[in-house]
């Protein structure tokens, strides 16, 4: 096995100037620089064109660029894209863009190889976890997608909503959450950017006292522990009554509303009883629920509910006085969609 390189984007602006300081440059080519990976949307350090050889020459001996290649790409009749991306030590990872509107784009990002959570209903689990992502095989997923889209189309939303638990890669995903908000970095919204957790709630607490105004969306599921015991198999360690207080901390603390994700499984967690037991347990939240009709993935006991199942329940939520909004499920053609993803094809 190769040593692991070290990748441009694995660095800091500091880190980036310091580097160059090494080589007898000065500091303030570090935004330059940066500027090609990150706003020019360029692949290789020779597409630098500005800088000299000798420098570019010195950065290829040093860091490597970019940390992720295709190896294959698929397009969804909704105009979802779902990409294979290979990493420095031969194991892949798939990442999706998602159209947010004609000309914006959401791209769902993985933050580990594999997912050590298992949920059964999800296919970024099923063959278990192998390793964490770095900070540049996260922000290089962006950067792929950026050179994929045409001139006037632009990334408005980063979702860590890929494969692996965001939160138990938490510093990496912070670092990359940084480099994608920064100004000599991506420069996106730290509001357009959304960690999305089954609910680990030693992640939750740390993000409220970061600095960085990140979205925050939890994988509920279910609104009783038996129930999301099964369905998501960290209830056991972190229950329903460790966790909702964990969320209610985390919304005082930022100021920031919380999104709970529920995806319906027929005859499973979509009953009218199930939605005001959900109502009743979020009741006092400042929060927002985002029903998803299931995916299917291999096994088929997890099928979505009929239509107007998902209409009574999102209507009962309504009742109860809880924001809710029911998501279109993108990609489902190509199994690019929310739990479809995997480590490889
Ligand atoms: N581990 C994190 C990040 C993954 S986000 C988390 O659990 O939040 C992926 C989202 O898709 C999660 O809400 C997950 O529960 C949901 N999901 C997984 N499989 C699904 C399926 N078959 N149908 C609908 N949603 C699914």
């Amino acid at each position: 096995m190769p040593n692991r390189p070290t990748f441009l984007t694995d660095l800091s602006l500091k880190q980036v100037e310091d580097l160059l300081a090494s080589f007898g440059e000065p500091a303030w080519r570090a935004k330059p620089l940066l500027a090609w990976a990150y706003k020019k949307r360029v692949a290789s350090f020779d597409a630098m064109t500005d800088l000299s050889k000798t420098l570019r020459e010195k950065l290829s001996a040093a860091i490597t660029f970019p940390s992720v290649t295709e190896l294959e790409v698929q397009e969804s009749r909704d105009g979802t894209r779902k990409a294979l991306l290979k990493l420095w030590d031969g194991r892949s990872i798939e990442t999706a863009l998602i159209p947010s509107s004609k000309w914006q784009f959401t791209v769902c990002v993985s933050s580990q190889v594999g997912c050590a959570i298992g949920c059964p209903f999800c296919a970024s689990g099923r063959y278990g976890y192998e390793r964490n992502l770095s900070v540049s095989e996260i922000c290089d997923q962006v950067l792929y997608f950026a050179r994929l889209l045409g001139t006037d189309e632009t990334i408005s939303n980063i979702v860590f909503m890929g494969i692996g638990e965001p939160l138990t890669n938490y510093l990496d995903v912070l670092s990359a959450a940084e480099h994608l908000n920064a100004p000599w970095g991506f420069g996106l919204g730290a509001r357009n950017i959304t960690i999305s957790t089954a609910g680990y709630v030693p992640g939750i607490e740390k993000l409220s006292h970061e600095r960085l105004q990140l979205g925050l969306a939890v994988s509920l599921h279910a609104a009783d522990n038996a129930l999301r015991n099964k369905l998501v198999p960290l209830n056991r360690k972190y229950s329903i009554d460790k966790l909702i207080p964990a969320c209610s901390s985390y919304v005082e603390a930022s100021g920031r509303r919380i999104t709970f994700e529920y995806a319906l499984f027929a005859g499973i967690n979509d009953s009218l009883e199930q939605a005001r037991q959900l109502a009743h347990l979020l009741r006092d939240m400042n929060c927002h629920v985002n029903l998803i009709a299931a995916n299917s993935t291999h096994e088929s006991e997890w099928q979505a509910p009929a239509p107007e199942v998902v209409e009574a329940f999102e209507s009962e939520l309504k009742r109860m006085n809880i924001t809710v909004t029911l998501r279109r499920n993108f990609g489902r053609d190509i199994k690019a969609a929310c739990g479809q993803l995997r480590k490889s094809c």
